[in-house]
Order: structure tokens, then sequence, then C-alpha cells
């Protein structure tokens, strides 16, 4: 499938940022800088904002993500959100397995992996994220590190649910850091996690998903991250909490 049949994905994670009352007003600041995106646009936001930011994307084309959620439906599992809280809010992705998760709230891919069932169930679009650390890189074992990730977090996934997956590829040392990865770095492991979901779903499954390149992406960068062929929009951090910046990351996305 050529790229620009593809979704163009641009989604911002705010982490652990903004204030009810500031998400209100970032919201109402980015609403009409995007409202003629020729790209699909995210906002992950914290659990606080969650229903601030529903209501303030109402009739707009921004869609509000979560940024994770809990395997069980209810129960004895204090501080945690289900899936299907999140659903019922009118919440309509969530995030799974960002390396934050991973590196310091003890995410594995087993985790990831039940999350991500949970989240499908409850009828959740998921981004997945996926990478690599500055050590695997430097050992030459990123394709490896960032297959093993993807097939263990899509154990049990079908290739009918795979149209509400999007992959992140988000190398850990360019989160968060200014590095980001060059433009053929990450068009390289995207085009190897495409690859992987070749082998897992066949070649319509994986020509059709939508893959992310995030890390330190912002507005000077997008462009030619974009453009490489596998690199189908982008999971934005810091970039994503000043609506002129989102949105000039946005802009160049659409198509
Ligand atoms: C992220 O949080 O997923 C991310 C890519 O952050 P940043 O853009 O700030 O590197």
């Amino acid at each position: 499938m050529n790229k620009a049949l593809r979704p163009a994905v641009i989604a911002g994670n705010w982490k652990m940022n903004k204030t009810r009352s500031e998400a209100k007003a970032l919201l109402e600041e980015l609403r009409p800088l995007c409202k003629d995106a020729g790209c699909q646009v995210i906002v992950c936001v914290p659990f606080t904002d969650l229903e601030t930011a529903v209501a303030a994307c109402q009739g707009s084309n921004i869609t509000v993500a979560a940024q994770n959620c809990h395997w069980a439906a209810s129960g004895a599992f204090t501080g945690e959100i289900s899936a299907g809280m999140l659903a019922e809010m009118g919440v309509r992705w969530t995030i799974v397995g960002h390396s934050e998760r991973r590196q310091y709230f003890g995410e594995t891919d087993e985790t990831v992996n039940k999350r991500i069932r949970a989240a499908l169930d409850q009828g959740l679009g998921v981004i997945l994220c996926v990478g690599e650390l500055l050590s695997q890189r430097e050992a030459g074992i990123t394709a490896e590190v960032v297959s093993l990730q993807t097939k263990a977090a899509l154990q049990g996934v079908s290739a009918q649910e795979m149209g509400r997956i999007i992959l992140a590829y988000e190398p850990v040392w360019a989160i968060g850091t200014g590095k980001t990865a060059t433009a053929q770095q990450a068009g390289e492991v995207c085009g190897i996690l495409r690859g992987v979901l070749e082998q897992l779903y066949g070649s319509q499954v994986a020509q059709a998903a939508t893959i992310q390149y995030g890390g330190s992406m912002n507005a000077g960068n997008a462009a030619e991250l974009l453009a490489q062929e596998d690199v189908d929009g982008g999971l934005i951090g810091g970039a994503s909490l000043k609506a002129p910046d989102f949105a000039a990351i946005i802009q160049a996305a659409s198509r």
C-alpha cells in the first residue's frame, strides 16, 4: 500500500502536565489551529483532564486518549483506572507501554499485553510504544529488541483488531532528551516494525498499519521525519504542550 493511503496520526502525549483549567485553555487554543488538519489528531492527557478534554474537543477533529489503563475490569488495584472506566467517559484511545511506564513503573511486555487486551475488549484504540535503550542501540540489537517487544505486546491480538492499534517507535534515548533519531534511523526501525507486522499478520495488515515515530519530534524536524516511507505520524511529548508548536507538526503531517 502506498504511504499516502495510510492514516497519518499525530498524537500529543502531555505526560504529567496541565491542570484542568490549563488543559481547557490549551485545547481551546489548539482547536482552531487544527480544524483543517489533513491528519488524525489525538491528545493523550492525564486522567484528571480526561473529562475536561472530552468536553473541550466535542465537535472538533481532536480525539481524546488516556496515557495508560489497567487490565482488570475492576477490583483492588489502588491508583489504577480500568479501560471500561475510560470508555464510559468517551475516551477513544489509550497509550500502552510508554517507555516511562516501562522504566519507572515496572511495566513489562506481559503487562503491556494484558493492558492492550483490556483496552481492545472495551472498544478502545491503542497506541503501543516500543523502543530500545541507548545501550541496546550501541550493542546493535535495536531490531531484535523492538521486534520482541512488538510480538509480546500483540500476542492474542487478531488481524481485525490491528485496525485499532497504532505502533509508536520511540527510542528511549530520544524521549525528552532533545536528541532526535535521524530521519534515516527512524525510517529504518519503523520499516523493521512493519516487517514484524507482516510476519504476524500478512502484508495487507502491515501495509495498512499506522506507525509513528516519537522522541523529541518538534516543528523543526517533523517534516523530515514524516517524509520517511514507513513513518506515518508522530507521538509528541514536549512539543505538544504549546498549541502553535503542536499545530506546526500537525501541519507537517497533513496530506
Ligand atoms: C513521548 O512522551 O512519547 C515523547 C516522545 O516525548 P518527547 O517528544 O518530549 O521526546
